[in-house]
């Protein structure tokens, strides 16, 4: 490996990047900065944000501007006002030692009478979105007839932004002869015709596979029934005490939500998307990378200025519609040589887009079990131990009351007041998580990586013709599906009976079993007890519109609907015909027990 003082860079710029505590180049920079600092060559390169590809350019582009000479030599390309923030302040520290570079960052919604003002007094390098740039050509200030070089960054990104025209326009302004360099997170059509078109036989550099995302990310996916995708979220951040992570939407109204939920929840989360002001968005942003917030919810557009390295999760709370999106989500996890990881929560009927997503990144996606309950709060319980373990108390202060807390305490021994000091700390993780209601995966046998998995899942091989079973238990009977599950596995002599989709109300449920095992599990659960209870189950009535055995694909039966438990005591007939119709098949003794 190269190093940077073997690359030929000045005692100026060595010592900027010394100061910035790059100790050796990243695979990206070995690559580009020979090239740049040796010859005229253009170049692509297939690089992440996070690669270190603003160094790439920036180190060997500030060398090579002349200082002397008082005009704009070199123009940078991004998509977004942020990334034009930070790249003209990452070229300002490597310029720190090198003259007196000048250097403009021009984007839209601010202020362009300054820009103006800016671009007279005369700029080395211009870094600029393309829509404010062309409003500056178009005024005589931005002038490009001596730019030798142009730098499009983050190319796919400014061409899913609709940017392709205004590119094109700003190149026709540049003379010929300039090099150009594009950065680009993947390939696509367009950045070829771009290429064809503006450079001239490019060398082609791909740091880690072309088109995958980074090696140091990886991806899992929890498949869940659409009413609980909020439900795993909240699991998500409770499993990870230290999360610090952007959960993607895909609506602005969704990312509200989704934000407000956590919000109200007591979690430490905003929403970032285009409904706030430019200013609103900046206070956001600004609390994320301070770290005052763990989760930022956003919208992919909104999140595209936001550049914070050290992310621990991107949760894909929606799916993208564009498969390509999905690379620029999880290459904001794993970013300068840390590991991070990309999940989605994926409904049933999107599982077509995640297979698509997967052969895009090249890279399994791992099917994970959503943490229960008992797991969460475990996680937690030791999260916080460490945290007591470790914790630095100041003795002077705490002193001065120890005597008084002692003697308050002394009628508790050491076992009852840890009780009672967890019982304070986990109140919330307890009070959520103590009846083991968990959330049940939608396919329970799944194994291995997605798509790939040797075993399908229960709805693949039973598509539709689920039957649908009545159960006389419900919550209030400490009935949730961790019990049904047991219920059912132990009245069917170790036979794995699948499963489908779980309806619990309060005093009755529903459950779907694969059509073939109804009838032997009625008779077997008909036989059992549950909490010394006699355990009642019958096949749900049909829906009214389409009477087939099995229709009962999640909406609940006609003959149910009008049933809410809480709604029993107001009523009279429709409970009283629920029970009679129990009555008659259990008789009477059965009928004091389901009337609560
Ligand atoms: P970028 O891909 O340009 O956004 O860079 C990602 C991060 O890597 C930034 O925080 C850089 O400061 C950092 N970085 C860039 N080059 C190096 C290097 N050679 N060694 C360590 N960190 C670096």
């Amino acid at each position: 490996m190269t190093n940077f003082e073997e690359m030929g860079f000045t005692p100026g710029i060595l010592k900027a990047i010394q100061e910035l505590g790059f100790e050796n180049p990243m695979p990206v920079q070995e690559k580009v900065i020979p090239l740049m600092l040796g010859g005229e060559v253009d170049i692509i390169a297939l690089a992440q944000t996070g690669t270190g590809k603003t160094a790439a350019f920036g180190l060997p582009l500030v060398q090579a501007t002349d200082t002397e000479i008082n005009n704009t030599q070199a123009l940078i390309l991004c998509p977004t006002r942020e990334l034009c923030m930070q790249i003209t302040g990452d070229l300002t520290d490597y310029a720190k030692y090198t003259g007196k570079l000048k250097i403009l960052a021009v984007y839209g919604g601010a202020s362009i009478d300054n820009q103006i003002r800016g671009l007279k007094k005369g700029v080395h390098i211009i870094v600029a979105t393309p829509g404010r740039l062309i409003d500056l050509i178009g005024r005589g200030a931005a002038r490009l007839s001596a730019v030798t070089t142009v730098i499009l960054d983050e190319a796919d990104e400014m061409l899913n932004m609709g940017f392709l025209d205004s590119i094109n326009e700003i190149l026709e302004e540049v003379p010929d002869g300039h090099r150009t360099l594009l950065f680009s997170a993947t390939m696509s059509k367009e950045i070829s015709s771009i290429a064809r078109k503006y450079m001239d036989n490019p060398v082609e550099i791909t740091i880690g596979t072309k088109n995958s995302s980074a090696d140091n990310v990886s991806h899992a996916y929890y498949l869940v029934h659409a009413k609980d995708k909020y439900k795993v979220l909240k699991r998500i951040a409770d499993f990870e005490p230290d999360i610090y992570g952007i959960v993607f939407c895909r609506t602005r109204k969704e990312t509200q939500e989704v934000a407000s939920k956590l919000i109200n929840d007591g979690y430490n989360a905003d929403a970032l998307h285009g409904d706030l002001s430019q200013v609103q968005r900046d206070a956001v942003m600004q609390k994320f990378r301070m770290r005052n917030l763990q989760l930022l919810v956003a919208t992919d557009v909104a999140a595209r200025g936001l550049d914070v390295d050290d992310l621990t999760h991107v949760i894909n709370y929606s799916l993208p519609d564009d498969t390509e999106v999905y690379t620029h989500r999880s290459g904001r996890t794993g970013r300068a040589g840390k590991t991070g990881i990309s999940i989605s929560l994926v409904h049933l009927r999107e599982r077509h887009n995640l297979q698509q997503i997967e052969r895009l990144v090249k890279k399994p996606f791992k099917a994970i079990p959503i943490p229960t309950g008992t797991e969460i709060c475990g996680k937690q319980l030791f999260h916080w131990l460490n945290k007591l373990e470790t914790v630095v108390t100041d003795h002077q202060e705490i002193e001065k009351f120890l005597p008084e807390i002692k003697e308050k305490l002394a009628g508790l021994d050491r076992e009852e007041l840890l009780k009672r000091v967890v019982s304070l700390q986990f109140d919330r993780f307890l009070g959520d998580y103590r009846n083991g209601e968990d959330i049940i995966d939608p396919v329970p046998e799944r194994e291995g990586s997605f798509g790939r998995s040797g075993k399908r899942d229960a709805r693949e091989e039973y598509p539709g013709n689920y039957t649908r079973l009545f159960i006389n238990l419900g919550k209030t009977d400490g009935f949730f599906p961790e019990q049904l599950i047991e219920l059912v596995n132990s009245n069917t002599k170790g036979r794995k009976v699948p499963i489908g989709k779980i309806d619990l109300l309060k005093t009755f449920s529903f459950f779907e079993v694969e059509p073939s095992y109804a009838d032997e599990l009625i008779k077997a659960l008909n036989n059992a007890t549950f909490d010394n209870r006699r355990v009642a189950v019958e096949i749900a009535q049909e829906k009214t519109d389409k009477p087939r055995q099995g229709d009962f694909s999640g909406k609940r039966p006609a003959k149910w609907s009008d049933r809410r438990p809480e709604k029993r005591s107001q009523g009279r007939s429709e409970s009283k015909s629920r029970d009679y119709k129990r009555d008659s098949k259990f008789g009477k003794k059965d009928k004091k027990k389901y009337s609560r």
